[in-house]
């Protein structure tokens, strides 16, 4: 991807919307002082590029040629419509270019009521599952909406190839336990297979995998999180949990996620849009930082990944700079300077 002349890094930058546009200035900030260069191939999708008169397309066809050509892109949050309304964009990116492994690495950066030491990677299936989106309404009598049916599809491949993803992820990173995540108690097809053939990817690695039901999974991770390592599990239950690791470190805004695909490879927050602070400049961008320290890493810069991570652990912990989330009062703009100076 480096190209061999400007030896800069072609990647498709999605703003997004809600504090999408604030936190990724405040990110490219943090990128600029890398010292590397990158070609931004600025893109619309979401409620931006739908426009004020909401006329345009969520997911328009140039958002998706840039992303086939450089393979690569930075992410910000966008808004999905509850319930009715235009399908999730996000799903549709995720299926679009075959983003079937989700990562969510969380970490303790500040002690957080009473856990100190997080240190869990999430990995979710995010193609398939009851996200596939294939549902409908039933019509009974006059009702158009009387009856709602969603199909959960899964298939032995990719349970196969995200439990491999999750193993070898786990022995690229020193990580000693692979927990298979399920419901297959009772989902015994569709969270069946995924069990059934997570065991089979289980023996070809000397790494530690034990299994646990989903509610079982809740419970244990909010009562004995250091006994997590590495976690795999299907679309909607990683959804879920990973909103639950997340608030063991005190929320949404410091944790990242990588969409890793078959054929390009997507860095963004975990959280959403934020509409309750959004345009205010308190949003918080470090998990949109530390995405980016992810994607450097996907792009091969391991040293400068790792530098823009230490520098935005460095900041809220040492520097005690830290936006309102975490209880102090830098803006936005305020706390990217800081971490810029400690990447520069
Ligand atoms: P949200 O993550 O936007 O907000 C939840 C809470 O966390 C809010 O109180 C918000 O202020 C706070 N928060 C989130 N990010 C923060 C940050 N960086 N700094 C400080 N506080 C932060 O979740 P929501 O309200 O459920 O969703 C809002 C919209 O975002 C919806 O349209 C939803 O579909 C969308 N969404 C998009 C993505 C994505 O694009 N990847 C992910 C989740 C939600």
């Amino acid at each position: 991807m480096r190209h061999s002349i400007t030896h800069a890094y072609s990647v498709t930058l999605l703003p997004g919307d809600g504090i999408g546009p604030e936190i990724t200035d405040a990110t490219l900030l943090v990128l600029e002082a890398t010292g590397l260069s990158f070609a931004w191939d600025v893109q619309k999708a979401g409620a931006a590029a739908l426009g004020i008169e909401r006329r345009g397309e969520v997911l328009p066809d140039p958002t998706i040629e840039s992303i086939r050509l450089t393979k690569c892109a930075l992410k910000g949050p966008l808004e999905t419509p509850v319930g009715g309304g235009y399908r999730s964009v996000n799903v549709a990116l995720r299926q679009e270019f075959q983003l079937y492994a989700n990562l969510r690495p969380v970490r303790t950066i500040i002690p957080f009521r009473g856990y100190d030491a997080i240190d869990i990677v999430l990995v979710r299936e995010n193609t398939q599952g009851l996200y596939a989106g294939v549902e409908h309404f039933v019509q009974v009598g006059g009702d158009p909406h009387a009856v709602a049916e969603s199909a959960a599809i899964v298939t032995r491949e990719g349970c196969h190839d995200i439990v491999r993803f999750a193993f070898d992820h786990a022995l690229h990173h020193s990580r000693s336990k692979v927990t298979l995540v399920h419901k297959a108690n009772i989902l015994k097809m569709v969270s069946g297979l995924f069990l059934e053939e997570g065991r089979r990817v289980a023996r070809d690695y000397d790494i530690e995998c034990n299994e646990m039901i989903i509610d079982n999974a809740a419970m244990q991770l909010v009562m004995k999180p250091e006994t997590f390592d590495v976690i795999v599990t299907t679309n909607m239950f990683g959804d879920i949990l990973s909103d639950l690791i997340a608030g063991l470190i005190g929320g949404l805004g410091l944790a990242p996620s990588a969409n890793i695909g078959r054929t390009a490879s997507i860095f963004e927050a975990v959280h959403g849009t934020a509409p309750d602070i959004a345009g205010q400049g308190k949003a918080n961008p470090s998990a949109l930082m530390l995405s980016a320290a992810m994607m450097l890493e996907h792009l091969g810069e391991m040293d400068i990944g790792t530098k823009v991570r230490e520098a935005v652990v460095a900041t809220i912990r040492d520097d005690q700079i830290r936006t309102g989330d975490l209880g102090g009062k830098a803006t936005t703009m305020e706390f990217a300077k800081a971490v810029a100076e400690r990447v520069k």
